[in-house]
């Protein structure tokens, strides 16, 4: 069994986009599930302001004053999006464990004792599987049907109802940081890198203020990623589709010889004609813009910008000490 030692150290780390009601309570909540482990090693807090326009970032500024030593505070130079701000999080911590959770109350921190215990047994990520959702029926039928057909869909094999939270060792994190991929998916990346991993059901509590940052177009713009950065399906659907057509246009020809060479009753056929080509200019239409999409995110990536770029970075006085 491998253990913490008066060496290590266990770094929690989140985004945080404008959430300045919320970011004391988080921290004190999380600050007291790792005191009540009695570690035997200090811990950090690595706490990203991905750019918010409601003081979340001088609230972050005097939290790290406050607590010397614990709170390292990262800031982005705008708002680069949740996924974004989880890549900094992670590339600011320095624990031999990293538990990575959002700032909104959504995770809870009683799961840090679990996580911790399944490291302990050899698993190099432990993440939370989402059991209980505080959203309403259609969402939640949505965030199910998209768990289960991306699980399908995907080439890696990505755990069902796992979301970022979760407990990574050192060396996963590392991997983590060297994959620089514009279009994050992180629970597919996380998957992606191998070693041991193990899902334990966590119950998701409400979101503090029931105001959701990322919101139906982040969420979207997720999926997507998600499905494109991880699965070629649409590709093969679209191929599929265009087989099917031009086997079916075959017999659509053999048909029409046959009318015309045997039966001799060949009819004027306005409307087939009409339907089968606007049948196949959408199907072509949808197969570029699948394509596009692919092309897209091909551009992003020889741009090679940046994930995210830094303000200024508030270093603890003395790293990982309290
Ligand atoms: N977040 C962020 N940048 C954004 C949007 C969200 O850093 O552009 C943070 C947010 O502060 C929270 C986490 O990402 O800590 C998850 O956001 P949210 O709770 O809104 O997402 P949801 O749980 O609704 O998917
Ligand atoms: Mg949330």
């Amino acid at each position: 069994m491998r253990q913490l030692d008066a060496d290590s150290l266990v770094s929690v780390a989140a985004p945080l986009f404008n959430e300045a009601e919320g970011v004391e309570t988080y921290v004190k909540e999380a600050r007291e599930s790792l005191r009540a482990l009695a570690l035997p090693c200090p811990h950090e807090f690595v706490l990203v302001d991905d750019g918010s326009t409601d003081g979340t970032g001088a609230k972050l500024d005097a939290l790290a004053d406050a607590h010397p030593g614990e709170i390292r505070v990262v800031h982005l130079a705008r708002n680069f999006g949740h996924a974004s701000a989880v890549a900094a999080a992670l590339d600011h911590a320095r624990g031999d464990v990293v538990i990575l959770m959002d700032a909104d109350l959504q995770d809870d921190p009683a799961a840090f004792g679990l996580f911790l215990a399944k490291w302990r047994e050899g698993f190099d990520v432990v993440y939370a599987r989402r059991v209980l959702r505080p959203e309403g029926g259609l969402l939640r039928g949505l965030f199910w049907s998209f768990y289960r057909l991306l699980s399908w869909l995907a080439s890696t094999e990505i755990p069902i109802d796992a979301g970022n939270f979760a407990l990574m060792d050192r060396r996963v994190v590392n991997d983590l940081v060297a994959l620089r991929e514009r279009n994050r998916y992180l629970p597919g990346l996380r998957a992606w890198v191998g070693y041991r991993q193990t899902g334990i059901a966590i119950a998701r509590r409400e979101r503090y203020d029931k105001n959701t940052r990322v919101g139906l177009p982040g969420l979207w713009r997720l999926a997507m990623n998600a499905v494109f950065s991880f699965s070629y399906a649409p590709l093969f659907f679209f191929r599929l589709t265009g087989l099917l057509s031009i086997a079916f246009c075959a017999l659509v020809i053999l048909w029409a010889f046959h009318d015309k060479l045997i039966s001799n009753h060949a009819v004027p056929a306005w409307a087939s004609e009409v339907v089968t080509v606007s049948f196949l200019g959408g199907l072509n239409l949808l197969g570029i813009g699948l394509l596009g999409e692919y092309i897209a995110r091909i551009y992003e990536e020889v741009k090679q910008r940046p994930v995210y770029i830094i303000d200024r970075v508030t270093e603890p006085e003395e790293p990982g000490r309290e």
